[in-house]
């Protein structure tokens, strides 16, 4: 090729075309950018792979056959400085998607092959200038640095500004006194490197734009598919995914097992503990769930389908393929301990199973079979797995009937490390079905021969060898009484320790002749419900004649600050110190009350519904 056969001039442009030179670079290379990256889009949706390779290869190649002919047409057509444009065209065309880091290395060599042609062709006839070499060498600094960067450059606007500034410097500053159709003056440099420059602006201030754009867009569509609470699966997901598995499990004839699982009880743990502590379990319920699932190979998925409610989806598996991974969910919860909000808290789940079967029309005919599974779950007792409308053994499964309950709670050494478990006391419980949750009648009494048939059941079930009654004192008074629990005791050889317990004081004289009476027959005393605000000198004259004090520890805390609360327990130790009497701290309902009774009271012994839960009586 040879330059010099054009009329060539060393005239800059004139000033009102160099706009309009600029003004049109920067509406083509905006076009070329939207153009360029809806060829994208086709190329990488196409269904078929090798049609993909073809078409991507065909745009790098399209790509450089643009540029490359648009500095030609810079150079033959106009061969002076009105070319100026064209070849800022060719250079934009094949540099601006070095950038884009989704090119592969082909694609990238490509195009930065096309590039070094046309600095090649601008340095025609003066490859020896020490400018060639340098242009060339700042070039590659440019491209390595693309290849490497790409991430960091792309969509951020000032570096992507600043890379490209440096390769339109790299071309312009050092071009030979004729270069392609141009005589070389610092005018035409600086207009040219002007025109590359506003192209390059307008297209990394588009991009950077667009990225935003396309980040918020991502935010929402990731909202509509997650739940924020959980992080499992919206239920807009589950319609989406189960129409399509559907769909599948019907043309394919390939399995589909659908689960539901729902928390039980759990609107008692947010009366109990607070709204809050509900959300924060629900999260933690569903990791540990997805979790679970997750473990198992499959494209099985969780999804948050209702407030304390989920679904899992097993695309290929029957529901008996499924229950083993259900088991594990099942097991997983009711064997975890949730750490929500400063509490440690346990729960268990209820789960219906069903599958995909012939003549069901839609998804919703799987998940009616599988939530009728779940309430079947729920009617024998919660906690509990049925499948396909039978209901696994994983515990007793009885319908129940009762709402009380007799039942032992644990009194627990807290000086152990875990925490054992020293007596047993006889209590009853009453299961609230209209707000689902116990409650323990105080004011309840409980006949002893009731508490002793009990305790026999207890002795002989091996649970236990120390024992604690609660009487009234009307029951503490009577002879009968007395006379009952010592033929119980010397009927019962395996019952080591025997208290029993008064809620109401009697009066000294008649502690202290009634005390000695039990006391011979070594049978303990205990006051409990005592008030923790009370000054323990007022009781010091009970001392000689009981074994045990006990109070709740909601009557302390609520009274007392931190420290009044040490001080106090500190002078009821002090107190009882000289004789051998036991402080009780009861009421202990959470892994709160538990840290404070531990902290703040120091108490040996702790009890409460944090170590024992009763359960409902289940009638055969
Ligand atoms: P069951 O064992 O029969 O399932 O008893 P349950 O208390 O779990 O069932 P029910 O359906 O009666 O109550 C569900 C409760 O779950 C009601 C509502 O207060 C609570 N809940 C639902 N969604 C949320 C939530 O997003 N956050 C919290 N904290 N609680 C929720
Ligand atoms: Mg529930
Ligand atoms: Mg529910």
């Amino acid at each position: 090729m040879n330059h010099m056969t054009a009329a060539a001039s060393s005239a800059p442009l004139d000033w009102r075309l160099w706009l309009a030179q600029i003004l049109i670079t920067i509406l083509f290379a905006a076009g070329f950018s939207n153009y360029y990256e809806r060829a994208w889009h086709l190329a990488v949706h196409d269904q078929l792979r090798w049609r993909q390779y073809f078409l991507r290869a065909l745009l790098a190649l399209a790509c450089c056959a643009i540029g490359i002919e648009l500095h030609m047409i810079g150079w033959r057509v106009f061969t002076n400085a009105t070319g100026l444009m064209f070849h800022n065209l060719g250079l934009f065309v094949l540099t601006i998607t070095l950038v884009d880091k989704r090119n592969s290395l082909f694609e990238f060599a490509v195009k930065v092959a096309a590039t070094l042609s046309i600095w090649w062709m601008h340095h025609e006839d003066y490859y020896s200038r020490p400018q060639f070499s340098i242009s060339l060498l700042l070039l590659t600094v440019a491209v390595v640095a693309l290849w490497l960067f790409r991430d960091q450059i792309r969509n951020r606007a000032l570096r992507q500004i600043g890379m490209y500034s440096y390769i339109g410097l790299a071309f312009w500053l050092f071009l030979p006194p004729r270069s392609a159709g141009l005589i070389i003056t610092p005018m035409i440099q600086l207009q040219g490197f002007s025109m590359y420059f506003a192209a390059t602006l307008l297209v990394a201030l588009v991009m950077q734009y667009d990225h935003g754009q396309l980040l918020v867009n991502e935010e929402n569509a990731q909202a509509a598919h997650f739940d924020t609470l959980t992080n499992a699966r919206s239920y807009t997901t589950y319609r989406e995914d189960i129409t399509k598995m559907f769909q599948a499990a019907e043309t394919n004839g390939t399995p589909l097992a659908l689960a539901v699982i729902d928390i039980d009880h759990f609107k008692q743990i947010n009366d109990h503990y607070g709204h809050l502590v509900g959300d924060s379990l629900l999260g933690a319920v569903a990791k540990l769930m997805q979790k679970t699932v997750r473990a198992y190979p499959g494209e099985n998925e969780l999804y948050r389908t209702g407030g304390e409610e989920f679904v899992i989806a097993f695309p290929g598996l029957t529901a008996l393929e499924a229950e083993p991974i259900l088991h594990d969910c099942w097991a997983d919860v009711r064997g975890g301990t949730f750490r929500a909000e400063g509490f440690d808290i346990t729960v268990t789940v209820s789960i219906g199973v069903d599958q995909y079967q012939l003549g069901d029309e839609s998804s919703d005919d799987i998940y009616t079979r599988s939530d009728a599974s779940l309430y079947q779950s729920k009617r024998d007792g919660r906690d509990t797995i049925t499948i396909m409308g039978q209901t696994e053994d994983v515990r007793v499964n009885q319908p129940l009937y009762a709402t009380r309950t007799l039942f032992s709670q644990h009194l627990m050494n807290m000086q152990e490390q875990p925490p054992v478990s020293t007596h047993e006391e006889v209590q009853v419980a009453r299961y609230e079905y209209d707000h689902d949750r116990w409650n323990f009648p105080r004011a309840f009494v409980l006949p002893v021969q009731v508490q002793l048939n009990y305790v026999h059941d207890l002795l002989q079930a091996h649970k236990t060898t120390r024992i604690m009654l609660q009487l009234t004192l009307e029951q503490f008074r009577s002879p009968d009484t007395l006379q009952a629990l010592v033929s119980f005791k010397a009927m019962e050889p395996q019952l080591a320790v025997l208290v029993v317990e008064l809620a109401e004081l009697p009066s000294l004289t008649e502690l202290a002749d009634l005390g000695p009476r039990y006391r011979q027959f070594d049978i303990r005393i205990a006051l409990v419900e005592i008030d923790p605000r009370r000054n323990v000198h007022e009781l010091a004259s009970t001392f000689p004649y009981i074994d045990a004090l006990k109070y709740r520890i909601a009557d302390i805390r609520h009274a007392f600050t931190d420290e009044e609360a040490q001080a106090q327990t500190a002078a009821w130790y002090t107190a009882i110190g000289d004789y051998d009497i036991n402080l009780v701290i009861c009421g202990v309902e959470n892994s709160v009350d538990a840290q404070y009774a531990r902290e703040v009271i120091k108490a040996k012994y702790q009890q409460g519904y944090y170590y024992d839960r009763p359960n409902l009586p289940r009638l055969a």
